[in-house]
């Protein structure tokens, strides 16, 4: 494959400077390893970088939970701003979508939220360390996370705050008056609000990953910028092929994000591996009607956070391949709905598409790929990512050195598909 003689060698190569791979390299290097980290592009460039950077105490119940079978009639429409889904990519990937529809049972449902609870907590606790570590405490803000309902859906918002409360999850449920009163500059037009207390979020979610790269470097470790084309099995370790030569290395982590089945695909593994796609464009903001945290208008299906550079509006989901051409159909719908609640200027940028790595039970794969030694797997973290990251890099590291991982990651092996 690679001249071997000249390889650079390492204890850990991670693949994927996004949230997960910058956290599992900065993890790995806090226990002395040596680590390079590979990424064609700046760390938190695609998809942690196009997020809505809430980092989400609460969102435990994966999309393919129980209530999804009373949406689906107004999904199949494909007309919902929520879902937009391609009937060829829904045929080719009708396996997927059958397990995927399989898991939103109430048993599943269960076990995958407490499993979820676990990681979350862990990463909302690493967050909050590593931000300050990082200098980059100012991007953070603890103003909690705002769902909001048009409709009189007081009964849909008192269910969700008690099932929330199930799993020690705070909230506020909150009337028309006491929205206006936490967000003044907002259009009174939600009559049932539920704010998500113990939920931050960021102004900049690629420049948090960027400040959370340097604080790797400045620990020691290495970032390479190189497009990767394969790994191999190397005596007892990996030999990883870039575009400018290769690494060896004992272990190798893949964090590749919407892109990691690719490259494990030569070495026997056929993951399930979808995108649920997204979109977002930001907007000039009105400094006198300024926001003060994301706010998710549930009937409008979509999000509004304010950002570093402008408000931003993201979008729902987007069911097709990875790489098809975008859609801005629901970003067409939700923009206007938004503008109606928020004043803001004209769009600053071209809209944003990402893709949110996505597996059957919408659990992330976190451990050892089950026919390799020293192959560890990292990716599918669906909505959650952003929040996620920092625990599934410390479970990484952890089970790399032997050690057992700070919370329960036996939900998360990626021996359940492979
Ligand atoms: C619209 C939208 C809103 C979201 N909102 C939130 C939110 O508010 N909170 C939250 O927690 N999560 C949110 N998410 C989910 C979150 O963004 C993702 O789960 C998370 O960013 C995934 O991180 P990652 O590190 O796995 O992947 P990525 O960030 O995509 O990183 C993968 C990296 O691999 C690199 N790469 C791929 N192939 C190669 C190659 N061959 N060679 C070299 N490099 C390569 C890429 O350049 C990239 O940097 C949202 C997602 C979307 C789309």
């Amino acid at each position: 494959m690679t001249d071997t003689v000249t390889a650079k060698e390492v204890d850990v190569v991670v693949l994927g400077a996004g949230i997960v791979g910058v956290s599992a390299a900065y993890a790995v290097r806090q226990q002395g390893m040596s680590v390079v980290l590979v990424d064609r592009r700046e760390p938190g460039s695609e998809t942690s970088y196009g997020n809505t950077g809430i980092l989400s105490s609460g969102s435990i119940f994966p999309n393919n939970q129980p209530s999804l079978w009373k949406s689906l009639p107004k999904y199949l429409t494909n007309r919902h701003a929520a879902l937009r889904w391609n009937i060829g990519w829904a045929i080719r990937n009708a396996g997927w979508l059958i397990r995927f529809l399989a898991n939103a049972t109430p048993a599943n449902t269960k076990a995958r939220a407490l499993a979820l609870r676990g990681l979350i907590r862990a990463s909302l606790k690493l967050h909050r360390e590593w931000i300050v570590k990082a200098d980059a405490a100012e991007r953070i803000r603890e103003t909690g996370w705002l769902k909001v309902w048009r409709s009189d859906a007081l009964a849909t918002a008192k269910a969700e705050q008690a099932a929330l409360k199930e799993y020690g999850i705070e909230s506020t449920l909150l009337d028309r008056q006491a929205i206006s009163a936490l967000e003044p500059n907002i259009v009174p037009v939600y009559k049932v609000g539920l704010l998500h207390t113990q939920t931050a979020s960021v102004n900049s979610p690629g420049a948090v990953v960027k400040a959370y790269a340097r604080m790797f470097t400045g620990a020691g470790g290495e970032l390479r910028n190189a497009e990767i084309r394969a790994i191999e099995p190397d005596g007892s370790g990996w030999l990883v092929a870039i575009a400018d030569g290769a690494i060896r290395a004992r272990h190798v982590v893949v964090a590749l994000g919407p892109w990691s089945a690719e490259l494990l695909r030569p070495l026997g593994y056929r993951v399930p591996l979808a995108v649920e796609r997204g979109y977002h464009q930001e907007f000039k903001p009105n400094p006198a009607r300024a926001l003060s945290r994301p706010i998710h208008d549930a009937d409008g299906a979509f999000l509004m956070t304010p950002m570093e550079n402008g408000i931003r509006v993201t979008s729902g989901v987007e069911l097709t391949s990875r790489d098809a051409p975008s859609s801005f159909a629901q970003l067409d719908v939700v923009v206007p709905l938004a503008r109606g609640v928020v004043e803001f200027g004209e769009a600053v940028a071209t809209p944003w598409r990402g893709a949110r790595p996505t597996l059957p039970d919408s659990l992330p794969m976190i451990g050892p790929a089950p026919q390799h030694t020293g192959l560890w797997l990292a990716f599918g973290h669906q909505h959650i990512g952003f929040t996620t990251g920092p625990a599934t890099g410390v479970a990484i590291a952890a089970m790399i050195g032997g050690a057992q991982p700070p919370f329960e990651v036996g939900a998360f092996s990626p021996s359940r598909y492979l």
